[in-house]
């Protein structure tokens, strides 16, 4: 009897609205790219502008689909903000402040011929890991995206966890250190407020500031800037400030992880987004901080990894979303 590998002849499109571009993504059944698309978005553009770029792209990487003979079975769009727990309204679009309250997807519903499925950016990281990345087939799941700022995504049992609206809760939003300092948000001592890509930034300029003799200062001035990317060379380069602030943000994400871990109890938690590129150096103090303020048999069971998908998870996850629908 033969036996059957993964049934690749199932594709869907990927679609992630992002504030500065939207990808899209043909995904076979084994979370492959076959095909891509990427286009940039001009936040300030009315809603209709934006919604008729995106509706564009999708039926160009249809066409392009059909003519290499693949029909996808429907279409995953996913984006940052917040929709009505049904998912049919878009209420605020965290970088595309024009789409808030817009048809867009009532709209794209209606103009492409295929089901449409719309989820959070990331509900897609965290299902895409679940299904095709570094947590495929873990029952309990969190897969946290940390850039400029945190979200994050559950999985229980194979099905995203929605408890507040469509997501399962603003996680980064978990306040870990009530003394410290404002968030953007409005409350006080969020994880986000120290341990975002915003937060890494702001703290390696401070450690440039104190010590203008580390490499961290150095790069600043020849480079202008002080992003995730200088950053990440100084700590590769054994710059002891660069280090230091790497350790800080590492650290203050896992006592984020040990306060996630008390209400949702994962067997494995994934970092992911631009933060996570600092790698090693960043896991490991996760974990140190993890280890050092998690309740002891949550220490000792949760596992702490990278994500896997990098910056194709919001595509695969929307594709991903869309074949389970
Ligand atoms: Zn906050």
């Amino acid at each position: 009897m033969a036996i059957h590998a993964v049934n690749d002849s199932t594709f869907a499109v990927g679609v992630d609205i992002g504030g500065q571009s939207v990808k899209l993504a043909l995904v076979d059944g084994a979370g492959l790219i076959t095909l891509r698309r990427n286009a940039p978005i001009d936040p300030r553009q009315p809603a209709d502008a934006i919604t008729h770029l995106i509706l564009d792209e999708a039926r160009a990487v249809l066409d392009e689909a059909r003519g290499r003979a693949c029909s996808p079975a429907a279409v995953g769009v996913v984006m940052p903000g917040y929709m009505d727990r049904e998912r049919t309204r878009l209420l605020m679009a965290a970088n595309l402040p024009t789409l808030g309250g817009s048809n867009l997807l009532a709209e794209i519903r209606a103009a492409l011929p295929l089901p449409v499925l719309f989820d959070a950016d990331c509900n897609a990281a965290a299902f895409g890991e679940y299904r095709f990345g570094a947590g495929r087939g873990v029952d309990r799941l969190i897969v946290a995206t940390v850039g400029t700022g945190i979200g994050a995504g559950v999985v229980l049992g194979g099905q995203i966890l929605r408890t507040r609206g469509h997501i399962a809760g603003s996680l980064g939003h978990v306040i870990v250190d009530p003394k410290g300092p404002t968030c953007p948000c409005g409350a006080r001592g969020c994880l986000e407020a120290h341990a975002s890509g915003v937060a890494l930034e702001a703290a390696a300029a401070a450690a440039a500031d104190a010590e203008p003799a580390s490499m961290l200062a150095r790069l600043r001035s020849e480079r202008g800037r002080l992003s995730g990317l200088e950053i990440g060379i100084a700590a590769g380069q054994g710059d002891p400030a660069a280090e230091r602030v790497v350790r800080e943000c590492g650290w203050w994400l896992g006592v984020g992880i040990a306060s996630w871990s008390v209400v949702f109890d994962p067997q494995k938690v994934l970092i992911g987004g631009g933060v996570s590129r600092l790698g090693e150096p960043l896991l490991a103090a996760m974990r140190e901080g993890f280890q050092e303020v998690a309740q002891p048999h949550l220490a000792r069971q949760v596992e702490i990894g990278l994500a896997a998908l990098g910056p194709d998870a919001g595509v695969i996850g929307a594709a991903a979303l869309a074949m389970s629908s």
